[in-house]
């Protein structure tokens, strides 16, 4: 699973140096593809549910599963969140980062800067004998102590020779509930946060979830394993 944890996580950094005013989320996507097939590494979601590309890109207040588009053209200002997944030799790597387009207003910097706060809080709080609710407190009080709002229609998930496995793993929660973490069991953990309302809604393309109020909502995403000593990321 570190094995491909490093694919996404190098795949990810490609996309990042990509993102800039005038690329398309298109672009973005043909430079993951094209680096995917250098590296003879298959891609997680592309046909996952007939999911059509290796990226969902979601921009502004596109919460989850953006399908990346020539006519989607990014502008200075926007921030785009990008989901990427493989698998090799059978075993799943999943992560996401959102990404500032040139420069950003405060407030979207503000939320970046919070979400991913809110994973590494969630991360801290993975090892062996904690519960999922501990994690998902965990993200939840970072999220909301600066005014935003976690969604709540997606969660994480447990994370092996499947992408998506037992348990899911909410960004919200109350510490001591849920089910113990034990050494060895691997889970994606990955906030999904509004800069306004909670509520989602999933456009007519039947996979691009955006903010019902329409604020701007950041995603970011870890593939973590629960040691001995507490989380090792996977795919960092
Ligand atoms: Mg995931």
């Amino acid at each position: 699973m570190r094995r491909a944890g490093r694919v996404v996580r190098e795949v990810l950094e490609l996309v990042r140096s990509r993102v800039k005013p005038g690329a398309t989320t298109l672009d973005l996507e043909n430079a993951a593809a094209a680096r995917l097939a250098e590296l003879g590494v298959k891609a997680a979601f592309k046909g996952y549910h007939g999911f059509p590309c290796v990226l969902c890109t979601s921009v502004n207040s596109e919460v989850v599963h953006g399908i990346p588009s020539p006519k989607r053209v990014l502008k200075e200002g926007d921030i785009v969140s990008v989901d990427f997944g493989v698998v090799v030799d059978g075993y799943y790597g999943d992560a996401a980062i959102t990404v500032p387009v040139g420069s950003i207003d405060p407030d979207a910097a503000r939320l970046l800067a919070v979400t991913e706060a809110s994973l590494q809080a969630g991360i801290a709080a993975v090892r062996p004998g904690a519960t999922l609710g501990d994690v998902g407190a965990a993200v939840q009080g970072v999220v909301e102590a600066e005014g935003f709002s976690v969604v709540r229609d997606f969660v994480g998930h447990g994370i092996g020779v499947h992408m998506h496995e037992d348990p899911q793993v909410p960004n919200f929660g109350e510490r001591g509930r849920g089910m113990k973490l034990r050494t060895g069991m691997v889970i994606a953990i990955e906030p999904m946060v509004n800069a306004g309302k909670a509520d989602v809604k999933v456009l007519g393309d039947g996979w691009t979830a955006v903010a019902a109020d329409g604020s701007m909502s950041a995603h970011f995403e870890h593939t973590v394993a629960v040691t001995a000593t507490g989380a090792r990321i996977l795919t960092d």
